[in-house]
Order: structure tokens, then sequence, then C-alpha cells
């Protein structure tokens, strides 16, 4: 079949790859894609959220999948406009509705979701311009630190974690009277800071049946040791070694299944991909977000270690058959560095010439394409995050010894990453 994917990242890079291996696969197109994406298809140059261009396109070149790699598409209906078209609907769309999306657009949303469920979550309240008098006397209560979450999509910048009630009071009043993070801010979650170790779970559903991915850790601070600012994500492991039979059974039973089961007695229009962001405290599984998507640089550590054909278990998605779906994982550990511009996550320069980026040191490694253009056949930098470098091994630092041994042959100036990535662990 005829397949879309959308988006430019290091992440569509990997499911171009993966998609492209599929036995079902005839053509694949990206929009807008990347180098990388290029070498397992066409790159287009439409709009992921110009869903007019998209449906003429699919209906022009016999699309039959579209896969929604980002979760502005999603948040903004892509799946209703497919599904509502009669030249569209027959089109198999990864992703969830706009209603379903609404688990990562509306934080509000997915705390409500999660209590309706008895979804392990930290404690919270929601404010917005109405009820700001009583968020003030309610952050001045809380015990430090605090979270503030603007309640819409904010580019991944919507989350504060304040260390005292003086930033957290003046981050209430940026985020609700000053319009911070614009319509995004207005409604602001309030909810208690939990103790732990992150992961993240992927499952698959239609909204009724489910299958899961393998789990991952993502590294999201700037500096090595967990230190400095926030990134969209410097490196990944999978799997994750405290992630044991155990915590798992939890984690299904307490957290994923409850989730699929409420997407159900709700209604809510579900076949795409739900990602789990957890916090391990002391044992027990906590939810600290959804996404409506995979992950990013998650995903180039999980589809690697895929063996199952993924556009065969999105059939079985579209067809009712899930639970029926043996998904088949590669035991060898992975794990990804990502390659950034100096200066991120503040500001950088692009369009610094990257060479060694596709050329191989071992078979077992994969250089993945983010914030890369091409021009007259040389490769230019062009975002913060740049490449995603994925390798196996036996133990995961054999996986990221691996990774940095390859990155000592690529180049660009400024270039910076993490070293220490999976440094809790050994094994
Ligand atoms: P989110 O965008 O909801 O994933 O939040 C971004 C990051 O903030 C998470 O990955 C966590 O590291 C942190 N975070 C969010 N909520 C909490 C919480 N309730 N307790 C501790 N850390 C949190």
């Amino acid at each position: 079949m005829n397949i879309l994917l959308l988006g430019a990242g290091g992440r569509e890079h990997a499911f171009a790859r993966k998609i492209s291996q599929s036995k079902h696969c005839s053509q694949l197109y990206i929009t807008p894609g990347n180098p990388g994406t290029a070498q397992f298809g066409e790159n287009l140059a439409i709009s992921i959220n110009d869903f007019n261009k998209l449906g003429s396109f699919c209906v022009e070149k016999k699309i039959e999948m579209l896969v929604v790699g980002p979760e502005d598409p999603l948040v903004n209906g892509v799946y209703d406009f497919f599904s509502s078209d009669e030249k569209l609907k027959h089109i198999v769309v990864v992703g969830p509705s706009k209603a379903g999306a609404q688990l990562e657009g509306s934080k509000a949303f997915a705390k409500a979701f999660m209590s309706r469920h008895n979804i392990p979550t930290a404690s919270y309240r929601e404010f917005n311009a109405e009820n700001y008098a009583e968020g003030i006397e309610y952050l001045k209560s809380q015990t430090l630190p605090i979270v503030l979450k603007a309640d819409g999509l904010a580019a991944g910048k919507g989350v504060v974690i304040a260390q005292s009630h003086e930033e957290a009071l003046e981050e209430f009043e940026d985020m609700i009277q000053s319009a911070k993070f614009g319509k995004a801010g207005e409604r602001v979650v309030v909810e208690s800071f939990l103790t732990g170790v992150e992961l993240s779970v992927f499952a698959l559903t239609d909204g009724k049946q489910f299958v899961l991915l393998p789990e991952a850790k993502d590294y999201k601070r700037i500096g090595e040791g967990d230190t400095g600012p926030n990134t969209g994500g410097m490196g990944a492991i999978s799997p994750v070694p405290f992630a044991s039979a155990a915590f798992m059974d939890k984690v299904l039973e307490r957290v994923v299944k409850p989730t699929i089961d409420g997407i159900d007695k709700e209604g809510l229009v579900y076949k795409g991909f739900v990602f789990f962001g957890l916090i391990n405290v002391e044992g027990e599984p906590y939810v600290i977000e959804y996404n409506c998507r995979m992950g990013d640089p998650e995903t180039e550590v999980v589809l690697p270690r895929l063996k199952s054909d993924l556009v065969e278990m999105f059939v079985a998605m579209s067809n009712g058959t899930l639970s029926n779906f043996h998904v088949e994982v590669d035991e060898r550990k992975a794990a990804t560095v990502v390659l950034v511009s100096g200066g991120y996550p503040g500001d950088f320069e692009k369009g610094k010439i990257i060479t060694g980026l596709n050329e191989a040191t071992f078979s077992d490694t994969i250089a993945f394409h983010a914030g890369v253009i091409e021009k007259d056949e040389v490769l230019y930098s062009n975002g913060g995050r740049v490449a995603a470098i994925t390798s196996f091994g036996e133990s995961i630092s054999e996986a990221v010894s691996k990774s940095i041994e390859k990155i000592t042959s690529i180049k660009f100036e400024k270039m910076a990453f993490r070293s220490d990535i999976g440094y809790e662990f050994k094994d």
C-alpha cells in the first residue's frame, strides 16, 4: 500500500526506516521529512496542518495509510478531517481523533480523565481567570516544589517546577494574567511534585484492544548527570533496567488497562499510540503525562528494537485484531545519543556543514537525521536537535559506547552531546 508519514524529526526518520521495511509498503511519502527520511521514500513540501492539501495528495496518489508523527495535526483534528470525507475515510489514520488527542492537548482533561478512572497520578487543582484568587491561596498553602502546567500545547515548555512560593506565584500570574503561553496557559494545572525515576511506556490501541511496545527512558536535561535546563531530549535507552516484570505488571494493571478501558467507556475514538510518561515512586507507577503519539528520541530506540512488521501492526489496529498480534522484540539493548547545536536549548546557530553523518562505523549503529537539511548534496544543521545516533549492544553501556565511537567521525561547528546517556545503568 501507499503510505504518507507526517513529520520531520529523528522520530520520523525512525518511522520511515521501519515502515519501508514492511512487506505491505509499496510507496512511502513523507511531508516535510528530512534528508534521512528521503533515503526511504519521497519527501513532500505540504504543511502537516494543511488538511485540504494532504487530502488532495492522498486521493491523487491513492494513499491507504496516514501515519502522524507529531501531536499538532492530531490535536488540530486530522483524524476527524479524514474520517468525515467520503474520498478519504477509507484511509487508515494512525493517530487519535481530536477528542482522543485531548489526553495530550489538555493537561486538565488528562488529569480529570485519570481521576475518573482511578489512574495513579499527582494530586492537582486547575485554575483560570475566574478562580484566580483561589489559586493564589492554594499555591501559598502547597509544599515545595510546586508543579505548574499550562493546560494546552506549549511546545514542550509549559511545565514549571517552582522551587519557591514567590516563583510559583510569579509563574501563575505570567500564565494566567500575562498569557505567557498564549491560550495554552489560560488554564493552569497545579499539581504536587513526585520524586522518583521516570520512564516511558508505549501502547498502540484501537480504543479497545492494545499491544505494548518496548519501554524506554529519555534524558531531558542538557547537562551530564541530568543538570541544567530541559531540552526536547538528549538521548534515550531501551529496555529500562528497573522496569522489572513485577513493575511492568503494575503499569499494565493500574495504568495501561484502566486508560484503554477509560477511552472505550468514554467513547473516545482512538486509533493510534498512547505514550505514558510515568514516574516510579518507590516501586509504584504514577502518570506524569499522556502523549497521543510516540516520543522523540524514544522512538529512535523503540522502533529499532521492534522486530515485528509495523505496518502489519497498524493494519491489525484498523481491523480489530490487535489482541492477537504478537509483538516481537530484539532482546539487545539500544541507546541513542542526540547531537545538538551549541547553545541549545537557548539560542543557537543553524546552517553549519555536517560531515560523517551518513557513513556508519558499525553495522548495528543507525544515524537518524533530525534538524538536518540538504543542499547540493551537502548536509547542514537546521535545528536545535540535529541527529540521534542509535546503537545496539549487549549492555546499555556498550550501546552508548558504540554511538559515541560513531560520533567521533561526525562533525559540525559547535556540535554538542551528552556522553553519559544511561549513566545510572551498568548492564
Ligand atoms: P510534562 O510536559 O508533563 O511531561 O512535564 C515535563 C517534565 O516535568 C516531566 O518529564 C517531569 O520530569 C517533570 N514533571 C512534570 N510533572 C511532575 C510532577 N508532578 N512531579 C515531578 N516532576 C514532574
